[in-house]
Protein backbone atom coordinates (compact mmCIF):
# COMPACT_ATOMS: atom_id res chain seq x y z
CA UNK A 1 0.00 0.00 0.00
CA UNK A 2 0.95 3.59 -0.53
CA UNK A 3 1.49 3.63 -4.24
CA UNK A 4 1.54 7.58 -5.20
CA UNK A 5 1.00 8.45 -8.56
CA UNK A 6 0.85 12.26 -10.49
CA UNK A 7 -0.44 11.78 -14.19
CA UNK A 8 0.18 15.38 -15.90
CA UNK A 9 -0.59 17.19 -12.62
CA UNK A 10 -1.07 21.06 -13.13
CA UNK A 11 -1.60 23.42 -10.76
CA UNK A 12 -1.19 27.36 -9.86
CA UNK A 13 -2.83 29.25 -6.91
CA UNK A 14 -5.90 31.14 -7.27
CA UNK A 15 -5.55 30.39 -10.57
CA UNK A 16 -3.08 33.35 -11.61
CA UNK A 17 0.29 31.73 -11.88
CA UNK A 18 1.23 28.32 -12.55
CA UNK A 19 3.21 26.74 -10.59
CA UNK A 20 3.18 22.68 -11.18
CA UNK A 21 3.61 22.58 -15.00
CA UNK A 22 2.94 18.64 -15.70
CA UNK A 23 3.79 16.45 -12.88
CA UNK A 24 4.39 12.59 -13.47
CA UNK A 25 5.45 10.86 -10.64
CA UNK A 26 5.54 7.48 -10.18
CA UNK A 27 6.45 6.35 -6.39
CA UNK A 28 5.55 2.42 -5.89
CA UNK A 29 4.26 1.26 -2.54
CA UNK A 30 7.27 1.20 -0.25
CA UNK A 31 9.72 2.99 -2.47
CA UNK A 32 11.57 6.00 -1.79
CA UNK A 33 11.42 9.37 -3.62
CA UNK A 34 13.31 12.64 -2.91
CA UNK A 35 12.65 15.70 -4.46
CA UNK A 36 15.13 18.23 -4.83
CA UNK A 37 14.87 22.13 -5.75
CA UNK A 38 15.66 25.72 -4.90
CA UNK A 39 13.25 27.27 -2.95
CA UNK A 40 10.20 28.30 -4.75
CA UNK A 41 10.17 25.36 -7.33
CA UNK A 42 6.80 23.87 -6.01
CA UNK A 43 8.17 20.97 -3.65
CA UNK A 44 5.99 21.88 -0.95
CA UNK A 45 2.77 22.51 -2.85
CA UNK A 46 3.19 18.84 -3.94
CA UNK A 47 2.66 17.75 -0.90
CA UNK A 48 -0.22 19.93 -0.09
CA UNK A 49 -1.77 19.10 -3.06
CA UNK A 50 -1.26 15.33 -2.05
CA UNK A 51 -3.44 16.39 1.19
CA UNK A 52 -5.58 17.88 -1.01
CA UNK A 53 -5.63 21.25 0.53
CA UNK A 54 -5.87 22.45 -2.87
CA UNK A 55 -7.70 21.13 -5.88
CA UNK A 56 -5.62 21.04 -8.82
CA UNK A 57 -5.77 22.51 -12.26
CA UNK A 58 -5.34 19.73 -14.65
CA UNK A 59 -4.14 15.86 -14.49
CA UNK A 60 -4.16 13.94 -11.46
CA UNK A 61 -3.32 12.06 -8.52
CA UNK A 62 -3.79 8.44 -7.36
CA UNK A 63 -3.05 6.71 -4.11
CA UNK A 64 -3.22 2.97 -4.79
CA UNK A 65 -5.16 3.68 -7.97
CA UNK A 66 -7.84 5.74 -6.51
CA UNK A 67 -8.49 9.58 -7.73
CA UNK A 68 -7.53 11.19 -4.53
CA UNK A 69 -9.94 14.17 -5.85
CA UNK A 70 -12.70 11.16 -4.74
CA UNK A 71 -11.38 10.40 -1.14
CA UNK A 72 -12.29 12.08 1.72
CA UNK A 73 -10.05 14.33 3.91
CA UNK A 74 -10.46 12.39 6.71
CA UNK A 75 -9.06 9.60 5.20
CA UNK A 76 -6.00 11.13 3.38
CA UNK A 77 -5.41 12.22 6.52
CA UNK A 78 -4.89 8.67 8.04
CA UNK A 79 -3.04 7.68 4.76
CA UNK A 80 -0.18 10.11 4.87
CA UNK A 81 2.04 11.46 7.43
CA UNK A 82 3.77 14.77 7.11
CA UNK A 83 6.70 15.80 9.32
CA UNK A 84 7.38 19.73 8.47
CA UNK A 85 10.20 21.75 9.11
CA UNK A 86 9.67 23.58 12.03
CA UNK A 87 7.84 21.05 14.72
CA UNK A 88 5.50 23.53 17.61
CA UNK A 89 5.37 21.42 20.70
CA UNK A 90 2.72 21.36 22.65
CA UNK A 91 2.91 22.51 26.52
CA UNK A 92 2.98 18.78 28.16
CA UNK A 93 5.10 15.89 28.00
CA UNK A 94 7.02 14.26 25.61
CA UNK A 95 4.44 11.18 25.55
CA UNK A 96 1.05 13.02 25.29
CA UNK A 97 3.79 14.95 22.47
CA UNK A 98 3.69 11.88 20.26
CA UNK A 99 0.53 10.37 21.62
CA UNK A 100 -1.45 13.25 20.79
CA UNK A 101 -4.79 12.38 19.99
CA UNK A 102 -4.71 9.22 21.71
CA UNK A 103 -7.32 10.46 24.48
CA UNK A 104 -6.76 9.38 28.07
CA UNK A 105 -3.74 7.75 26.94
CA UNK A 106 -1.19 7.60 29.71
CA UNK A 107 2.87 8.32 29.55
CA UNK A 108 3.11 4.17 30.19
CA UNK A 109 0.89 3.54 27.37
CA UNK A 110 2.49 5.72 24.88
CA UNK A 111 5.58 4.34 25.61
CA UNK A 112 4.54 0.66 25.13
CA UNK A 113 2.67 1.91 21.62
CA UNK A 114 6.12 3.53 20.77
CA UNK A 115 7.94 0.51 21.83
CA UNK A 116 5.62 -2.20 19.91
CA UNK A 117 5.79 0.24 16.79
CA UNK A 118 9.44 -0.26 16.98
CA UNK A 119 9.72 3.94 17.39
CA UNK A 120 11.08 4.10 21.00
CA UNK A 121 14.68 4.24 19.59
CA UNK A 122 13.64 7.88 18.55
CA UNK A 123 13.05 8.64 21.81
CA UNK A 124 15.07 6.57 23.86
CA UNK A 125 18.02 8.39 22.55
CA UNK A 126 16.68 11.73 24.53
CA UNK A 127 17.84 12.60 27.98
CA UNK A 128 14.58 13.55 28.89
CA UNK A 129 12.03 10.56 29.34
CA UNK A 130 8.17 10.54 28.13
CA UNK A 131 7.31 12.40 31.21
CA UNK A 132 9.36 15.25 30.68
CA UNK A 133 7.29 18.50 30.23
CA UNK A 134 8.79 20.43 27.22
CA UNK A 135 7.73 23.20 25.38
CA UNK A 136 7.58 27.20 26.64
CA UNK A 137 7.13 26.05 30.37
CA UNK A 138 9.04 22.98 30.24
CA UNK A 139 12.41 21.59 29.13
CA UNK A 140 14.01 23.06 26.18
CA UNK A 141 14.22 20.95 23.29
CA UNK A 142 17.35 21.16 20.65
CA UNK A 143 15.97 21.06 16.95
CA UNK A 144 17.22 17.59 16.45
CA UNK A 145 15.16 16.41 19.74
CA UNK A 146 12.17 18.13 18.34
CA UNK A 147 12.04 16.84 15.21
CA UNK A 148 12.43 13.26 16.96
CA UNK A 149 9.41 13.42 18.82
CA UNK A 150 7.95 15.01 15.69
CA UNK A 151 8.59 11.96 13.25
CA UNK A 152 7.73 9.69 16.26
CA UNK A 153 4.40 11.35 16.55
CA UNK A 154 3.85 10.74 12.81
CA UNK A 155 5.44 7.04 13.01
CA UNK A 156 2.96 6.36 15.82
CA UNK A 157 -0.22 7.05 13.74
CA UNK A 158 1.56 4.37 11.10
CA UNK A 159 0.71 6.02 8.07
CA UNK A 160 1.14 4.17 4.61
CA UNK A 161 2.80 7.38 3.14
CA UNK A 162 5.18 9.20 5.12
CA UNK A 163 6.46 13.04 3.70
CA UNK A 164 9.63 14.36 5.04
CA UNK A 165 9.39 18.18 4.16
CA UNK A 166 12.42 19.97 4.89
CA UNK A 167 12.17 18.00 8.17
CA UNK A 168 16.08 17.19 8.56
CA UNK A 169 17.03 20.58 6.54
CA UNK A 170 17.79 22.91 9.44
CA UNK A 171 19.55 20.49 11.39
CA UNK A 172 23.64 20.30 11.45
CA UNK A 173 24.92 17.37 9.30
CA UNK A 174 25.41 14.72 11.94
CA UNK A 175 22.07 14.95 14.03
CA UNK A 176 20.23 15.13 10.23
CA UNK A 177 22.16 11.78 9.44
CA UNK A 178 21.96 10.06 12.51
CA UNK A 179 17.60 10.75 12.42
CA UNK A 180 17.69 9.93 8.75
CA UNK A 181 19.86 6.63 9.49
CA UNK A 182 17.05 5.66 12.15
CA UNK A 183 14.40 6.51 10.14
CA UNK A 184 15.56 4.19 7.45
CA UNK A 185 15.50 1.16 10.14
CA UNK A 186 12.22 1.74 11.97
CA UNK A 187 10.38 2.63 8.34
CA UNK A 188 12.01 0.48 5.53
CA UNK A 189 9.21 -0.35 3.85
CA UNK A 190 6.94 2.50 3.98
CA UNK A 191 6.44 4.85 1.38
CA UNK A 192 8.50 8.13 1.97
CA UNK A 193 8.48 11.43 -0.21
CA UNK A 194 11.55 13.40 1.20
CA UNK A 195 12.04 17.23 0.09
CA UNK A 196 15.01 18.92 0.24
CA UNK A 197 16.95 21.66 -0.82
CA UNK A 198 20.78 20.37 -1.97
CA UNK A 199 20.96 16.91 -3.40
CA UNK A 200 23.78 16.45 -0.71
CA UNK A 201 21.46 15.88 1.90
CA UNK A 202 19.61 12.97 0.03
CA UNK A 203 21.66 10.01 1.89
CA UNK A 204 19.29 7.20 -0.53
CA UNK A 205 16.25 7.00 -1.98
CA UNK A 206 14.97 4.95 -5.19
CA UNK A 207 14.59 7.48 -6.83
CA UNK A 208 15.37 10.85 -7.07
CA UNK A 209 13.62 14.37 -9.04
CA UNK A 210 14.94 17.47 -9.10
CA UNK A 211 12.31 20.39 -9.45
CA UNK A 212 13.22 24.02 -11.07
CA UNK A 213 9.83 26.36 -11.50
CA UNK A 214 7.30 23.33 -11.27
CA UNK A 215 8.95 21.29 -13.83
CA UNK A 216 11.00 17.79 -13.15
CA UNK A 217 13.98 18.92 -14.89
CA UNK A 218 15.79 15.72 -14.07
CA UNK A 219 15.03 12.25 -12.83
CA UNK A 220 17.41 9.07 -11.87
CA UNK A 221 19.14 7.61 -8.96
CA UNK A 222 21.44 9.89 -6.49
CA UNK A 223 24.55 8.24 -7.98
CA UNK A 224 23.72 8.84 -11.65
CA UNK A 225 22.67 12.98 -10.52
CA UNK A 226 25.73 13.13 -8.09
CA UNK A 227 28.33 12.18 -11.48
CA UNK A 228 26.50 14.75 -13.71
CA UNK A 229 26.99 17.12 -10.96
P1 LIG B 1 9.25 25.10 -2.47
O1 LIG B 1 8.65 24.16 -1.48
O2 LIG B 1 9.95 24.41 -3.60
O3 LIG B 1 10.12 26.14 -1.82
P2 LIG B 1 6.56 26.08 -2.75
O4 LIG B 1 5.78 24.89 -3.23
O5 LIG B 1 6.45 26.44 -1.31
O6 LIG B 1 8.08 25.91 -3.18
O7 LIG B 1 6.14 27.34 -3.59
C1 LIG B 1 6.11 27.33 -5.01
C2 LIG B 1 5.64 28.66 -5.51
O8 LIG B 1 4.31 28.88 -5.08
C3 LIG B 1 6.45 29.82 -5.00
O9 LIG B 1 6.57 30.74 -6.06
C4 LIG B 1 5.59 30.40 -3.91
O10 LIG B 1 5.81 31.78 -3.77
C5 LIG B 1 4.20 30.11 -4.37
N1 LIG B 1 3.27 29.90 -3.27
C6 LIG B 1 3.41 29.04 -2.25
N2 LIG B 1 2.34 29.04 -1.46
C7 LIG B 1 1.49 29.93 -2.00
C8 LIG B 1 0.17 30.37 -1.68
N3 LIG B 1 -0.46 29.89 -0.62
N4 LIG B 1 -0.41 31.29 -2.49
C9 LIG B 1 0.22 31.76 -3.57
N5 LIG B 1 1.45 31.38 -3.95
C10 LIG B 1 2.08 30.48 -3.18
P1 LIG C 1 7.61 27.49 3.38
O1 LIG C 1 8.62 27.69 2.27
O2 LIG C 1 8.15 27.79 4.75
O3 LIG C 1 6.86 26.20 3.27
P2 LIG C 1 5.33 28.61 2.15
O4 LIG C 1 5.45 27.47 1.24
O5 LIG C 1 4.07 28.83 2.90
O6 LIG C 1 6.54 28.64 3.17
O7 LIG C 1 5.61 29.89 1.32
C1 LIG C 1 6.60 29.86 0.33
C2 LIG C 1 6.55 31.16 -0.38
O8 LIG C 1 5.22 31.41 -0.83
C3 LIG C 1 6.97 32.33 0.46
O9 LIG C 1 7.80 33.17 -0.31
C4 LIG C 1 5.66 33.04 0.78
O10 LIG C 1 5.83 34.42 0.90
C5 LIG C 1 4.79 32.69 -0.39
N1 LIG C 1 3.40 32.60 -0.02
C6 LIG C 1 2.89 31.86 0.98
N2 LIG C 1 1.57 32.07 1.07
C7 LIG C 1 1.26 32.93 0.09
C8 LIG C 1 0.04 33.54 -0.34
N3 LIG C 1 -1.14 33.29 0.25
N4 LIG C 1 0.08 34.37 -1.39
C9 LIG C 1 1.24 34.61 -2.00
N5 LIG C 1 2.41 34.09 -1.65
C10 LIG C 1 2.43 33.27 -0.61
Amino acid sequence: DGHVRFEDVRFGYENERSILNGIDIDVPAGSTLAIVGPSGAGKSTIARLLYRFYDLSGGRITIDGQDIAHVTQASLRAAIGIVPQDTVLFNDTIGYNIGYGRAGATAEDIRAAAKGAAIDRFIDILPQGYESEVGERGLKLSGGEKQRVAIARTLLKDPPLLILDEATSALDSRTEAEILDTLGAVSARRTTITIAHRLSTIVDANQIIVLEAGRVIERGTHAALMARD
